[in-house]
């Protein structure tokens, strides 16, 4: 059975900068990914199935709509404890943070910011005890990076609507109960629409032959004309800032998310350099390893200021998207590199399910891409500082 030895790194003390209740959270969530997660994930993800039975403890970890009101089943808590959560989570395995991000950036942030408050009664409790599963539809076959130019769209018959497309690369597809997903109405706007599984004509094929986020279930949503009734369209947004500005909570948790997997394989590739004798001594007393896990642990620290940072902004309504993406490139990326630099420390065993460091590392490769990828926020950067869009 796996062993799980993780030690959490401050270099800075960070965890100073936290209250009582965020570490409190910390605690909670870790114990329950070194309980429940650590000890069987390998065996999920070598299998290349999602352990679904770690929902209902995920709910009760509060992973499911942590920042949404406790009136409407969420925790009511701030922004930095939402990224902490996310952090833990990701430790463990980014699967099970997307499965947990999904759920609360892009499910119930838009019920509850763009949704009526039937939807929100309706939707928001089921989805916080994980009784209600649910994904976002966004990307498309032909239209990832430029959603803009999506084709999925619907018909105001009178009654009810008439929806038709298809999304690809959805998290959480082939088990979600409901799906919030973007597509145009007659007029070519981008509205959102609750689609709910057993609507006739909306099916969710699973993605098979990943070589990353095993453990994670991704799928297709498929819609043939599904009816859909008026009320499931979320009446407060129209146009692209409503996909947008959930892509903008999500990978603020990203940010966090994937410091948790840098921490994991950092911790994993220092102990291992300390109790692995070659040439007579432990091969952490070469020069060599020491720059690697040196420069891993000042980039970790760095990115731990950043998110900090960055969720004291957001808790105080004032970060705004190009920061978000600065962190989520930045930490993801930064992440992947520790994977690397680690899985080398660990030599012929960096590759094999006995340590994370590999799972980690193709997970990441997902994480790099999915909301936003590496390219595009950097593109964001560069619009930001120049005024200069170099997207088109
Ligand atoms: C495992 C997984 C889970 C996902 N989950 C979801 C989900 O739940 N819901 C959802 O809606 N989507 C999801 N996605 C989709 C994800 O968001 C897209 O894959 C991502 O936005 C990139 O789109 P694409 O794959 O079509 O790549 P493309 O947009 O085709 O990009 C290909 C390459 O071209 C580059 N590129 C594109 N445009 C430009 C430009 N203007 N300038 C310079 N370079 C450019 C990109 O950076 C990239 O390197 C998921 C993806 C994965 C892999």
């Amino acid at each position: 059975m796996y062993q799980d030895r993780f030690q959490y790194h401050d270099y800075y003390l960070v965890e100073e900068l936290l209250t009582d209740e965020h570490r409190l959270i910390r605690e909670t969530v870790r114990a329950f990914v070194k309980k429940e997660v650590t000890p069987i994930i390998e065996d999920f993800a070598q299998r290349a199935e999602f352990p679904r039975h770690l929902l209902k403890g995920l709910a009760e970890v509060g992973a499911f709509g942590p920042y949404i009101p406790v009136e409407y089943g969420g925790q009511g808590l701030d922004q930095i404890s939402y990224g902490i959560i996310m952090q833990e989570l990701e430790r463990g395995d980014s699967g099970i943070r997307s499965t947990a991000s999904v759920q609360s950036s892009l499910v119930m942030y838009p019920i509850y910011t763009f949704g009526s408050e039937e939807q929100r009664q309706k939707y928001l409790p089921k989805l916080a005890t994980g009784e209600f599963m649910g994904a976002f539809g966004l990307t498309e076959p032909s239209h990832g990076s430029d959603p803009g130019g999506m084709v999925s769209h619907f018909k105001d018959m009178g009654d009810h609507y008439v929806l038709n497309g298809s999304k690809m690369w959805i998290s959480n597809a082939p088990f979600c109960d409901i799906a919030v997903v973007w597509a145009k109405d007659e007029t070519g706007v981008v509205r959102g629409l609750i689609v709910e599984r057993g609507m006739e004509g909306f099916s969710t094929p699973e993605t098979h032959g990943k070589w990353s986020l095993r453990a994670s279930a991704t799928g297709e949503l498929v819609f043939d004309n599904v009816r859909v009734p008026k009320e499931n369209l979320l009446p407060n947004v129209k146009g692209l800032k409503g996909p947008l500005s959930c892509l903008n909570s999500a990978r603020y948790g990203i940010a966090w998310g994937a410091l948790g997997a840098a921490l994991d394989c950092y911790d994993t590739a220092l102990r291992y350099a300390g109790e692995r004798i070659q040439f007579g001594k432990p091969i952490a007393s070469f020069q060599l390893q020491q720059k690697k896990l040196a420069e891993m642990i000042t980039e970790i620290t760095k990115a731990q200021l950043l998110v900090w940072r960055l969720g004291t902004l957001k808790n105080e309504n004032r970060a705004n998207p190009a920061q978000i993406s600065m962190a989520k490139r930045n930490n993801v990326a930064l992440a992947l590199e520790v994977a690397r630099e680690s899985r080398q420390i660990l030599g012929g065993m960096g590759i094999t399910g006995e340590y994370p460091i590999m799972r980690h590392m193709m997970n990441l490769e997902s994480v790099v891409t999915y909301e936003g990828t590496h390219d595009i926020h950097l593109l964001i950067t560069g619009l930001d500082i120049t005024g200069i869009n170099a997207f088109v």
